[in-house]
């Protein structure tokens, strides 16, 4: 005990589980945090005698110590997206909902989105996480620095492919670079050290090999990572094969054209066969593992086959509309049973020792670290490490009995057990508690979209199963919108064939038009009446049009041509907006 004998915080009477090389736990171990650093960790006995004078001496009762999650795939500006894309394909969930959505989100949007994303990963017990790319690094910046968090931002580049909203189909490769490198000098290391800027590649279908190679050298110039989807579905790997020349997927081009690095943070990799897998591990290149999103869309990743061969591999969430719950803590359970279940659905025969706990609790702590190149500093509790740790209460329900302490986290514990969470040696989270925001007033902050999506959704959910099951009732879909004054805007669709898909598309596109436009002209009307009732606030007109356009976009990629044709026409029929508010339904 060599530090002078204050500290800010000591934690004692913990059962501390440390993730150190040696893997080493202490029942009745104490950590003594000084500034943003772990200054001493051993006995309980030993760090109370050596700091008596703590400003914060806490007595955790046996509660558990672990390092804080490492998070290393989240999509923060999907959070406000939870639920426009469930139950598609994963080319409709891109194409047809998410850039849509993304491509019209407001600075203001992303700063909402990436607090309203934190307060979840907080309370999953994330302190560092991994952002797969967005295109308002600035607002994610804004809101990871006031959530006390630490974070690997990353803006999404695009420089070619099909499918993109036209408002990103104009960067140029140079200009994907330059952004980035800007944002690189704005906001790399700071928020205490706690932000760093990395490099980001939305796909191969959609990067240029100029774009590939020349942030392969920026990257590496500034010594910083790159992050990337990587083998998502076997579609990728046939267009790559089919353009590229190559006889297998992506992975096989990227080592062809030498651009895997150790700093290259591979998401979900999915499709990779043996030989991939091996340049994977030669040139050092992590994985980020999203069991929940894989199992949606994309499917089994050989993830016992890249441990085995030595890839690091880490968990990630992915975004909101592709996993719906952003815990880290529910990763872990999924990680070890599906890789426990695809055993048997690839030998024929059960293998229940794949994954064990303890390899998934590393995969969401120091190999979650390693991933995003932080292991110097976190990761695991070691003294000297930055002080990035969570406080587990197992004395719930969900934890007792604790028999083997390192599987209980893993298979029972749920984000509900995490108390308390400290990043950089301030606790962002106090029993229960998220410190640096007022929680609720967060959670109010989507209000000016949140109604509105909630109703159109429903509105859509409603047609399409309609067209599943045959039957749609005029009057539901007047009480779902709350058009009640208006019921002839839906006349035609108690009676369109269902069994005619082409006649559905028509149907449903031609129906949101006519809401967007319907909306447009009485934005007066609508905004007296969202004033009246009080539940939204500023810029409601705004919010509502923008919301309104990305479901909208969301049922037709090809919709901007027809809205901007009939978007023209000023002879536009007049709705009356009435009831909106959500408890009128
Ligand atoms: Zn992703």
């Amino acid at each position: 005990m060599t530090e002078e004998a204050s500290a800010d915080v000591v934690l004692h009477n913990a059962y501390v589980v440390t993730m150190d090389g040696a893997l080493m736990v202490l029942r009745n171990g104490a950590i003594a945090v000084v500034g943003d650093h772990i200054a001493a960790l051993g006995p309980s006995a030993d760090v109370l005698a050596a700091f008596p004078r703590a400003a914060q001496t806490l007595d955790l009762a046996g509660r558990i110590l672990l390092p804080g999650f490492v998070n290393t795939h989240v999509h923060t500006s999907q959070q406000l997206a939870r639920g426009i894309a469930d139950d598609v394909d994963l080319l409709t969930w891109l194409h047809g909902r998410i850039w849509p959505y993304e491509s019209h989100m407001t600075e203001e949007d992303s700063y909402a989105s990436t607090l309203l994303c934190g307060i979840e990963l907080i309370r999953s017990g994330v302190t560092c996480f991994a952002e797969a790319g967005g295109q308002y690094v600035s607002e994610m910046a804004r809101a990871v620095e006031l959530l006390g968090l630490r974070a690997c931002l990353t803006k999404s580049t695009m420089d070619c492919g099909d499918g993109l909203p036209p408002n990103w189909s104009t960067c140029s490769t140079d200009d994907c670079i330059q952004s980035q490198k800007d944002l690189y000098g704005k906001h790399h290391n700071t928020a205490d050290g706690r932000i760093r800027i990395w490099f980001g590649l939305r796909q191969i279908m959609n990067a240029t090999d100029r774009l590939l190679l020349e942030t392969r050298d920026v990257a590496q110039e500034l010594n910083t990572g790159i992050h990337m989807h990587i083998a998502e579905i076997q579609y990728e790997n046939q267009l790559v094969m089919r353009t590229k020349e190559i006889d297998h997927g992506t992975v096989t081009y990227l080592e062809k054209i030498d651009f895997l690095r150790s700093n290259l943070l591979a998401a979900h990799s999915v499709w990779l066969n043996e030989p991939e897998i091996s340049h994977f591990s030669k040139a050092g290149v992590k994985v980020s593992h999203c069991p929940a999103s894989a199992m949606r869309m994309l499917g089994f990743a050989p993830i016992k086959e890249m441990l085995d061969s030595g890839v690091c591999v880490s968990l990630g969430t992915d975004g909101a509309p592709s996993n719906n719950r952003m815990s880290i803590v529910d990763e872990m359970y999924l990680a070890s049973l599906i890789n426990k279940g695809r055993e048997a659905y690839i030998s024929g025969t059960t293998n229940p020792t794949a994954l064990p706990a303890e390899t998934v609790l590393a995969m969401a702590t120091i190999n979650g670290a390693k991933a995003v190149l932080w292991d110097n500093e976190i990761g695991s509790l070691e003294v000297g490490k930055k002080a990035d740790l969570i406080v587990v209460n197992p004395f719930k329900w969900s934890m007792l009995p604790l028999h083997d302490s390192i599987a209980n986290i893993v298979y029972c514990m749920r984000s509900e057990n995490i108390e308390s969470v400290m990043c950089n040696g301030q606790w962002i989270m106090k029993d229960q508690r998220i410190m640096n925001l007022n929680e609720g007033g967060t959670l109010s902050l989507p209000a000016d979209m949140y109604p509105l999506c909630s109703i159109l959704w429903g509105l859509w959910k409603l047609i399409a199963s309609a067209g599943r099951n045959g039957k749609l009732h005029g009057y539901e879909l007047v009480n779902i919108t709350c058009l009640k004054h208006n019921p002839g805007i839906f006349a035609e669709v108690p009676t369109y064939p269902p069994h005619l898909f082409r006649r559905r598309y028509c149907m449903r596109r031609s129906l949101f038009i006519r809401i967007v436009k319907a909306c447009e002209a009485n934005s007066n009307y609508f905004k007296q009446r969202r004033n009246a009732a009080g539940v939204m606030g500023f810029n409601a007109f705004q919010k509502l049009s923008a919301a309104m356009r990305v479901i909208a976009y969301g049922i037709s990629a090809d919709y901007t041509d027809e809205y901007l044709r009939i978007g023209k026409d000023t002879t536009s029929e007049s709705v009356v907006w009435a009831n909106l508010s959500p408890s009128s339904q």
